[in-house]
C-alpha cells in the first residue's frame, strides 16, 4: 500500500529555512548525499505533525487540491482555507484552515492518514529536506551550483528512526518535490523579491487584490484576461492565447508572469504601446467632447436664465 501522510513540522515553512534553526542539522547536503528517513502509517507519530501548523498554499497546490476535491476556487477557498500574509510581506495568500482541534481537515484518521495524499500541498512534501539558494539573482547555472539541502529534525518525528536510506535526489523524486519546485518557482520568487523590499514600499489595494485573484482563482483570472481590455493592453501571441484559454497550468504560469511584470516591471509581458496611446487619445477626445457639451449646455442654460430674467423685468416694468 502507498505510504500516506508525510508532513512538515510546526516550524517548517514553504519558502525556505525553518524559523527554529536549532532543528536544522549543521550539515549541507547535496542531491547525492544519503539520508535515513521514512514516514509511513506504521510510525507511532503518524499524522501527529498534521496539526498545529500553518500550511501556506501555492497556486499549484490550490489547483491540484480543488481538482482532487472537485470544487470551484471560491468553494475550495471558503471551505478549506483562511487568509494569511505571505512570508511577512503585505502580499495576501491563503493557508489551510485547521479544524477547531487544530488538526488538518484532510486527515482521515491516524491509521489512514491524508485524504488527499497524492495531491497534498507542497509544504507537506518538503519535510524533512529543505533547500537553500543563496543567490536568487544569478544565472540558472550559478543558481544550480549554489543550491544545497539541509535536514530539519523535529524531536517528535520518529521517521528518522526508520531503517530506510536513500539519497536526497531519490527522496525528492519520491515526494514529487521536483515537480512542485518547478511549478512554484516563479511564484515563490515574486514573494521573496517582495520580501527583500522590506516594509518601505507598500502594495496598492488593487495590486493586492490582483495578486490574490491571480494566485487563488484561475477561472476568475481567465475571465479577467478574456473579458476585459487586457488583450488590448498586452501583446500576447496567438499561441499563448490558445494555450491559456483551456489549459490551467499554462494559465497559472502566465498569471505569475503577469504579476511579476505588473509588480516589478519585468519585461515578461509587453504592453501594446500604440493601443495604449490610441486609448489615451480616445479618452482625451471623449473628455474634451464631454467638456464641450457641458460648456454649451451651461451656456444655453445661462442664456435661458437671462432671457427668463429679462422677461420678468419687462413684465415687472409694465406693472409699474
Ligand atoms: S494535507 Fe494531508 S499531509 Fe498535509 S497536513 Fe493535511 S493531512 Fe497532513
Ligand atoms: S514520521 Fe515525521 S513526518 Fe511522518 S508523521 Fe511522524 S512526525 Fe510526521
Amino acid at each position: 500500500m502507498k505510504e500516506k501522510a508525510n508532513m512538515s513540522s510546526k516550524e517548517k515553512t514553504l519558502f525556505g529555512k525553518d524559523n527554529n534553526p536549532s532543528n536544522i542539522l549543521p550539515q549541507k547536503y547535496t542531491l547525492d548525499d544519503k539520508i535515513k528517513f521514512r514516514c509511513h502509517p506504521g510510525v507511532s507519530c503518524f499524522t501527529e505533525c498534521c496539526g498545529g501548523i500553518k500550511i501556506v498554499l501555492t497556486p499549484y497546490d490550490i489547483l491540484m487540491m480543488r481538482r482532487r476535491l472537485n470544487l470551484s476556487a471560491p468553494e475550495f477557498l471558503h471551505t478549506y482555507t483562511q487568509p494569511t500574509y505571505l512570508e511577512k510581506t503585505d502580499i495576501p495568500g491563503v493557508a489551510i484552515k485547521l479544524n477547531e482541534d487544530g488538526r488538518c481537515p484532510f486527515i482521515i484518521s491516524k491509521e489512514e492518514g491524508c485524504r488527499i495524499y497524492t495531491d497534498r500541498p507542497s509544504a507537506c512534501r518538503y519535510y524533512p529536506v529543505g533547500m537553500a539558494n543563496f543567490h536568487e539573482g544569478g544565472s540558472e547555472e550559478e543558481k544550480a551550483s549554489e543550491e544545497f539541502y539541509f535536514i530539519v529534525k523535529e524531536s517528535h518525528c520518529k521517521g528518522f528512526e526508520e531503517d530506510k536510506e536513500w539519497t536526497v535526489r531519490e527522496w525528492r523524486e519520491d515526494q514529487g518535490v521536483d515537480v512542485r519546485d518547478r511549478m512554484n518557482k516563479e511564484w515563490m520568487e515574486i514573494v521573496m523579491r517582495r520580501k527583500s523590499f522590506g516594509h518601505q514600499a507598500t502594495l496598492s489595494e488593487q495590486a493586492k487584490r490582483m495578486f490574490f485573484m491571480a494566485s487563488t482563482d484561475l477561472d476568475q483570472f481567465r475571465k479577467f484576461v478574456f473579458e476585459s481590455t487586457f488583450l488590448d493592453t498586452y501583446m500576447i501571441d496567438d499561441e499563448t492565447i490558445e494555450k491559456i484559454k483551456e489549459d490551467d497550468i499554462e494559465l497559472m504560469h502566465f498569471a505569475v508572469k503577469f504579476l511579476a511584470s505588473s509588480m516589478f516591471g519585468t519585461q515578461d509581458l509587453k504592453i501594446h504601446e500604440d493601443k495604449i496611446k490610441d486609448k489615451i487619445e480616445r479618452m482625451k477626445k471623449e473628455q474634451e467632447e464631454t467638456e464641450q457639451e457641458l460648456l454649451s449646455r451651461g451656456k444655453s442654460e445661462l442664456e435661458g436664465f437671462r432671457a427668463e430674467l429679462n422677461q420678468k423685468k419687462q413684465a415687472g416694468g409694465g406693472n409699474n
